[in-house]
């Protein structure tokens, strides 16, 4: 959270404006600035992440030619399987890769078939997807590309063929981004879509405003999902400190990197080339050669107070509604494997380098 008495200045102007939502002062400044910060083109701003994919998939007009079928990773938080679902498609999971945790693009281009409309990666933990790969499966397939970008706040690719650093939404047809309290960057509940054409924006904010063109005229059946000025004041007030944030965050992640090498059986993942990150998550895979199982480390850390998380577990094909509605949870014995090895570690701003020691050492602790 920013300082009180900097959000109170932020806020204060609305008492006198009198204008809560809609596209207020508020949220027009935030839309310029993530679209600065982020190098992205277009950003449409929502109440939440999960509402942003789904009017994403609205405006793209997923699943309205027949097709129905929509090429994604079961290695998520569920929201990104439910979005595919509650707007009508059928969710085919495709199998990740070990070294990144993102969806697997030969498994994808194995799971094509004449009904699929699009394909949904996931930069999962601010890994960047293999996004050349997966719009050249796209474009010779006549595919969209939907990203949950909710991980990859921040995150920036030096793009080979332009030599620039290019914004992780910037890919596909659009990105989603969340700003869930949760996150490295947040509005309270907030999310947003980026896109690269201005009438895709257009089309974007009108399913975001109950489908309005105007106020009288209605194109689309669509819902409400609007940030009000309250959550984009906070935005406002988080975006200037995100510079220091990132920078403790990276500090705090290069301590547990020190901390935790050399265990056999541990396995944290590897920096990507050319990938600069936002250090959002600290997942540790705890493989056989390990000694203890995953549980028995996050029961060990829980006794002495911290907090960790299964995220994530289980991966979304094993959902008990999955089978239930008939969606076949596919082959995917890689997301499987790392749902049961993975917990990610404290990692936020503030957390102090000797409590990084100290959850190390119940780390080590636990090794055979
Ligand atoms: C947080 C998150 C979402 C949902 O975003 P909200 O803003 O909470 O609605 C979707 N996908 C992933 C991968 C997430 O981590």
């Amino acid at each position: 959270m920013p300082p009180m008495e900097e959000y109170f200045d932020e806020v204060a102007p609305l008492w006198e404006s009198r204008w809560l939502t809609n596209a207020g002062e508020k949220h027009r400044e935030l839309e310029r600035a993530l679209a600065e910060r982020l190098k992205v083109g277009n950003v449409s701003l929502f109440s939440n992440g999960h509402s942003a994919l789904e009017c994403a998939i609205e405006a793209l007009g997923l699943g309205s030619d027949g097709r129905d079928e929509v090429v994604t990773t079961p290695y998520t938080f569920v929201s990104t399987t439910n979005a595919i679902f509650r707007k009508g498609l059928t969710p085919v999971f495709a199998d990740v890769r070990p070294e990144d945790c993102t969806i697997d693009p030969e498994r994808v281009e194995a799971a094509i078939t004449p009904r699929t409309c699009a394909i949904v990666p996931v930069h999962v933990y601010g890994s960047l997807c293999d996004v050349d790969a997966i719009q050249e499966i796209a474009d010779r397939h006549g595919l969209k590309v939907v990203y949950d970008a909710a991980h990859a706040f921040g995150v920036e690719r030096l793009d080979p063929a332009s030599g620039e650093w290019r914004g992780a939404a910037s890919y596909g047809d659009a990105s989603m981004l969340s700003f869930h309290a949760t996150k490295v960057f947040n509005t309270v509940e907030g999310g947003a879509v980026c896109c690269a054409g201005p009438a895709l924006k257009t089309a974007i904010e009108e399913w975001r405003n109950f489908g309005l063109e105007g106020p009288e005229s209605d194109a689309h059946p669509g819902g409400n999902a609007k940030m009000n000025e309250f959550c984009a004041a906070m935005g406002l007030c988080n975006l200037r400190h995100l510079d220091e944030e990132l920078a403790k965050r990276a500090a705090v992640e290069e301590h547990y990197r020190e901390g935790l090498a050399g265990i056999p059986g541990l396995r944290l993942l590897e920096p990507q080339r050319g990938v600069k990150p936002n250090h959002a998550y600290m997942p540790a895979f705890f493989g056989e050669a390990f000694g203890a199982d995953r549980d028995e480390v996050m029961a060990a850390l829980a006794e002495r107070g911290v907090g960790t998380r299964r995220y994530f577990f289980p991966c979304t094909n094993e959902a008990p509604w999955v089978g239930r509605v008939g969606i076949d949870p596919g082959d995917t014995p890689v997301a499987r494997r790392l749902s049961r090895e993975v917990l990610t570690l404290p990692l936020y701003a503030d957390l102090t380098l000797e409590d990084v020691d100290m959850i190390c050492e119940i780390v080590r602790g636990c090794a055979r």
